[in-house]
């Protein structure tokens, strides 16, 4: 039975409301006062400085996605870009994968480091070489990564992750430093989450590939991931150990992507109904091409403009959550996806183990083909093209701003006196240590100009003051 307060996976993601629910988003596609009751919920409300959202069921958002009469879903994408804006402004956050092993023991059809791909190296970084990446990494210009691992109790037990960890937080090479460690590694127990919490790690990111059970047991055929209740429960549990910021996502293409969606909201619901925050991140990887991977043999494709449309419909169901694209996506793609609500980019990124440190770009024990291959200052350089503060900002995390203080924060929009600011400084950071000159004139162009929005004065004397310190000595990490 549905449950959304249920801690059983086929409680809170239950196959009848999906199918009721799709069924009653058919239903009801063309019904535009329906469809411009909900448009019209989803709109952000000013009220004198601070803006709300009251975001959007599973069932209402399944109705925009059904929904085809152009003009709808024209105001839907206007709608999406308004919270985008209201809420995270127009800064982007930059992050970048760090892929640490791809030992696996699991079966899953859509990865190449499925246990049964045998012509594939197999590698793990040594702690050396894990700093060697990291300094990579830092050179680069990157601050917060997003580690990557199979799953493999033997060849990746909890402790290599751990010591992994520690090491990347220990690296500081020139005026460089990572700090924020997201991780992206299988379901686990209580315990294990507990013990990356206490590692310090920022979000614990798991996708949950499919929600279709059925599917999810065909695609998943052998080895630990085949469990579907655990790996679905594995947020409750990360919640359990005190994880209170956590990463959702699907893999599309796998599954129809209207049961998808439907799947996912209802994840964010159970998450919110019962620790009372809803998911930080939402992913939206589509599956890609990969050395044993032909992504056609997967008949649920999606084209762009689908993709569209479903990350706007994330984006005004829950309005708070940050959502990610990866490069995964072509630079075409993702410049459409930031105007419908994406917060936080990769750039520059590898998807090898080793892949940093190594000048041409490996494909040996790469995960998935990378379309947007841009370095780092060319995505910095793009967005800022594009009116985006890239920020490599930290701050929330390490203020213990996380789960339900940095929803609150977010949905009374005080965040945007911390954050607009923290950018810019940040922003100041990667151009004097790593910016190409061009590069460079571009972000202290847009420095200046996003200064004069900070509407405190006194905020924005102290962000130009440590701007101007950043710039002229080698002072950094300044931060609101
Ligand atoms: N091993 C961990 C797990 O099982 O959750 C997580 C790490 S895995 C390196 C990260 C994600 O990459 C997976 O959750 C999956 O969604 C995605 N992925 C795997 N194969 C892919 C492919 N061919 N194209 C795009 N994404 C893929």
């Amino acid at each position: 039975m549905y449950d959304p307060k249920s801690s059983k996976a086929e409680d809170f993601i239950n196959d009848e409301e999906i199918r009721a629910t799709l069924a009653y988003a058919e239903e009801n596609k063309n019904n535009l006062a329906l469809i411009d009751e909900i448009l019209e919920k989803a709109r952000p409300i000013r009220e004198g400085n601070t803006c709300r959202c009251q975001g959007l069921t599973h069932r209402e958002a399944l109705v925009l996605l059904c929904c085809e009469e152009p003009s709808r879903i024209e105001r839907m994408y206007e709608i999406a870009e308004e919270i985008k804006l209201a809420f995270y402004g127009n800064r982007i956050v930059i992050f970048a994968p760090l892929y640490l092993s791809n030992y696996c023991v699991n079966g899953c059809l859509y990865c190449p480091y499925h246990l049964k791909n045998k012509h594939i190296p197999r590698k793990k970084l040594t702690q050396e070489e894990v700093k060697a990446e990291v300094i990579a990494l830092q050179d680069m210009g990157h601050k917060r990564l997003a580690i990557e691992a199979g799953e493999d109790p033997v060849n990746n037990p909890i402790e290599y992750i751990l010591e992994c960890i520690d090491t990347i937080y220990s690296v500081h090479h020139k005026n460089g430093e990572i700090r924020r460690v997201n991780v992206n590694i299988a379901a686990t127990t209580v315990e294990n989450y507990k013990k990356l919490k206490d590692a310090g790690i920022g979000t614990y990111i798991l996708f949950q590939e499919t929600y279709h059970k059925e599917s999810y047991e065909r695609l998943h055929p052998t080895g630990p991931k085949h469990n579907y209740a655990y790996h679905t429960e594995a947020m409750d549990r990360a919640m359990e150990g005190g994880i209170d910021d956590v990463g959702l996502g699907v893999l599309f293409g796998l599954e129809l992507y209207k049961y998808e969606l439907a799947g996912l909201l209802m994840h964010a619901e159970h998450l919110e109904a019962v620790f009372g925050v809803g998911p930080h991140t939402i992913s939206v990887p589509r599956v890609k091409k990969a050395d044993d991977i032909d992504p056609d043999v997967f008949d649920n494709g999606i084209d762009d403009e689908t993709f569209t449309k479903i990350v706007a419909c994330i984006r005004l169901a829950v309005p708070y959550t940050g959502m990610i694209v990866s490069t995964r996506e072509t630079e075409a793609v993702r410049q459409r996806l930031l105007q419908v609500g994406i917060s936080q980019v990769s750039g520059g990124s590898r998807t090898s183990v080793g892949g940093y440190t190594t000048k041409e770009r490996p494909h040996d024990t790469e995960q998935f083909d990378v379309s947007d291959q841009r370095s780092l200052d060319e995505v910095t350089g793009w967005l800022m093209d594009n009116g985006h503060i890239p920020s490599f900002c930290t701050a929330c995390y390490r203020a213990g701003r996380t789960g339900d203080r940095f929803m609150q924060l977010c949905k009374t929009g005080q965040i945007q006196n911390c954050c607009h600011p923290n950018a810019l400084m940040t922003l100041a950071e990667y151009l004097e240590d790593y910016a190409s000159p061009e590069t460079k004139a571009k972000g202290y162009a847009m420095i200046t100009e996003e200064l004069e929005k900070i509407p405190k004065e006194e905020v924005k004397k102290i962000a130009a003051d440590n701007i101007e310190a950043i710039r002229t000595s080698n002072r950094r990490d300044f931060r609101f």
